[in-house]
């Protein structure tokens, strides 16, 4: 069966994103159809979405524009799988401390913006996360660390003793960027592994 993955593609990285999906599908006998998605519509036909990083403040004004917004609430509403990362993870969740993200609440956390301080503004570090067998070669670019966590989300990996990996439901959003190694396990625990989309 074919899955199709929108990879919201209003700023930010694309390719790394839906390459990562087509590596994670075979292992589940699954193909992927990938949809860049700039502009309203493109989402009800999408099984998977994918909230890529970038900035937090310019992808959330341009999914409020194009109408994108509300229809990624309707996927989530609907149950589907959604994997926000790094800036992705700002917009999708409670409160980012920064009125010009207009968060979309679809993750019980709030978050700081650029949490990690400047001499760790980018760094890789070997990252233990629940589900995984073996760390995960995290890679940390500007990025939040999540607050607090609402009722109804589960930790996946913390560093420094904060969240930085988390799912409530059909949402997994990450602090780091999992697309940018060729390790795509992250992507395969978001869509296929616990999103029941696996036929393996
Ligand atoms: N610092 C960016 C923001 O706050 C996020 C960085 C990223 O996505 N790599 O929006």
């Amino acid at each position: 069966m074919t899955v199709t993955a929108g990879v919201v593609a209003v700023q930010g990285d694309v390719s790394e994103h839906a390459l990562a999906i087509e590596r994670a599908a075979p292992r589940h006998d699954r193909q992927v159809e990938i949809e860049e998605v700039r502009h309203a519509g493109a989402v009800p036909s999408c099984d998977v979405l994918l909230l890529p990083g970038g900035e937090s403040t310019t992808i959330s004004r341009l999914i409020h524009r194009e109408g994108i917004a509300t229809e990624l609430v309707d996927h989530v509403a609907a149950g589907k799988p959604l994997l926000a990362t790094c800036a992705g993870l700002i917009v999708v969740s409670s409160d980012s401390g920064d009125e010009r993200v207009e968060t979309l609440d679809l993750l019980g956390v709030t978050v700081e913006r650029n949490a990690f301080g400047r001499q760790r503004d980018s760094f890789e570090t070997a990252l233990p996360v629940k589900g995984l067998d073996e760390p995960f070669p995290a890679v940390f670019i500007r990025a939040p660390a999540i607050d607090t966590v609402g009722s109804g989300v589960e930790v996946l990996a913390e560093f420094d003793g904060r969240p930085v990996a988390v799912r409530q439901g059909p949402v997994v959003g990450t602090a780091f960027h999992p697309e940018l190694t060729d390790d795509f396990r992250i992507h395969d625990l978001a869509f296929f592994e616990t999103a029941g989309l696996s036929t393996a």
